[in-house]
């Protein structure tokens, strides 16, 4: 947590209010301690943030010649504001004069790199194609499967390497969708499965999206520090009856990760 869903909907809010030009900075001691592994830059003062993308779950702030890559790991959220933000987990706050962009993060989980062009294209390509965008086919799920024959599809699912932006929440709903029991074998699958797969991963992003992202106790919150209301469109993510038939959910613990299936629904 967050997932893709959750980072779209920050990136889309934040989106609206650019672009703005960084005043001043504020930093946490922690920030440089667990958190931001680069230096700040020196002409971050003064800078632009024009464009925010997104690739999988790392959010993309383009500031001309200079990038911040930022992933919220487990709590992490930018926060947009009209007063200066007042949180005891605010790690860095950049005054733009009319508004105030603060990161937040209770677990500090979260990574941060600020980088030049160069810098960026190199950590994206550590990343396989984000699951939202109109590269993931198909053929791309049924290739990775491939590549992954001996693994088990749930922890599969989970690999930023093959695709990125999905996390716990959504390989578990991903499976139940497609009838897959978590532990099922990857080279066990056809290509009607890879169908599934890629059908599964739409239908739960779009649930989550339309619902400004999922929030469990105590968790994930949005660029106006609101909790997404995700949680009615989950199958059997931390549920007790499954979705679809009714039946006891069941949980295991598979690869470390909190697993849950529906012992009738998936095979
Ligand atoms: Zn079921």
């Amino acid at each position: 947590m967050p997932e893709l869903p959750e980072v779209q909907t920050i990136r889309n809010q934040l989106r609206s209010y650019l672009p703005l030009t960084i005043e001043r900075i504020k930093r946490s001691p922690e920030l440089k301690q667990n958190i931001l592994h680069t230096k700040i830059p020196k002409n971050i003062v003064g800078a632009t943030l024009k464009r925010i993308k997104s690739h999988g779950k790392l959010m993309i702030f383009d500031l001309g010649d200079l990038y911040l890559l930022s992933h919220l790991g487990m709590s992490g959220s930018w926060i947009i504001s009209k007063e200066k933000l007042k949180d005891k987990h605010l790690h860095l706050q950049l005054d733009c004069g009319k508004y105030f962009l603060s990161y937040v993060d209770p677990r500090r989980f979260g990574h941060m790199y600020f980088v030049d062009k160069k810098g960026k294209d190199e950590y994206l390509k550590r990343l396989g194609v984000d699951i939202s965008s109109e590269a993931f086919t198909d053929d791309y799920v049924w290739e990775c499967l491939q590549k992954g024959a001996n693994r088990e599809i749930k922890p599969f699912l989970l690999d930023q390497k093959y695709f990125a932006g999905s996390g716990n929440y959504i390989a578990n709903e991903v499976c139940i969708r497609a009838g897959l029991i978590p532990d099922r074998i990857c080279k066990t699958l056809k290509i009607e499965d890879a169908k599934k797969i890629k059908q599964a991963f739409h239908s739960v992003l779009e649930g989550s999206l339309k619902n400004n992202g999922v929030t469990f106790s105590g968790g994930y919150r949005d660029a106006f520090g609101e909790a997404g209301k995700g949680v009615q469109n989950l199958v059997v993510f931390h549920q007790e009856n499954c979705g679809l038939c009714g039946t006891k959910v069941r949980k295991v613990m598979l690869k470390g990760r909190g697993t849950f299936y529906c012992p009738l629904c998936q095979s």
